[in-house]
């Protein structure tokens, strides 16, 4: 129903095999987006930041910086901060990297992979994207969270958030269900980075559950992922 609306799209291919990377552009092409390869070699970061896709495919082994390195880069890339990384892994311990979730890819196929399989998850990913980027609110369960007015309201009751506050809430509501370390939230969050730390960021969470939990010893909503970071657990 939404396939017109991501016609054109840019989706970069980083992958240095080359029957593979003519393999996805060619069935990308088809499918009406504008696909462009880059085998890996030299500064793909720098390349992708010129070219600006809306979805980066990433294998892992390449020729220059691996996969995991060149999506760290993307995560703390102001340009391409938010562009959605699919890996493309070979081996299962890569897959075990990918799984844990610090690598900052939003998902993963295996080779050998369908290209079907890899154009359906790549749209559902754009759909997912643009829902975001129409909707300046967010309405997750009793939240309302107004981008543009910068207020939020709690079963119809505003709650008032530094701006800190909420430029973190805002994030974990993009990205519900996802867990994020201190670092990552840091440099997704913050930005440049000067005195903070990871305490920081444990802080910031503490008084963001005084304000939206019921029980803020007890958490719902904002939950601590033992060991590596938070979680925002979207309320059904
Ligand atoms: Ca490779």
């Amino acid at each position: 129903m939404t396939e017109s609306v991501q016609t054109g799209k840019r989706i970069a291919i980083v992958e240095d095999e080359a029957d593979l990377a003519a393999l996805l552009h060619y069935n990308l092409r088809r499918e009406g987006f504008d696909s462009r390869v880059f085998d890996g070699a030299g500064n793909t970061l720098k390349a992708l930041e010129q070219w600006r896709p809306a979805l980066v495919l990433l294998d892992v082994m390449l020729p220059g910086a691996d996969g995991f390195e060149i999506c760290r880069q993307i995560r703390k890339s102001t340009a391409l901060g938010c562009v959605p990384v699919l890996f493309l892994t070979a081996r299962s311990d890569e897959l075990d990297r990918v799984l844990g979730l610090e690598i900052g890819g939003d998902d993963y196929v295996t080779k050998p992979f369908s290209t079907r399989e890899v154009v359906a998850r790549l749209k559902a990913h754009l759909r997912r994207g643009e829902l975001h980027s129409e909707s300046p609110v967010h309405e997750i369960g009793p939240f309302r969270l107004d981008l543009v007015a910068r207020r939020l309201f709690f079963l119809g009751r505003e709650v008032t958030l530094t701006a800190t506050e909420f430029n973190l809430l805002s994030f974990f509501f993009a990205h519900p269900g996802r867990a994020y370390s201190r670092e990552q939230l840091l440099d997704s969050v913050w930005g440049e980075r000067g005195c903070v730390t990871p305490r920081t960021v444990d802080v910031h969470i503490r008084r963001l559950r005084e304000r939206i939990e019921e029980q803020p010893e007890s958490p719902r909503y904002l939950t601590t992922v033992r060991g590596f970071g938070y979680r925002f657990e979207a309320p059904g």
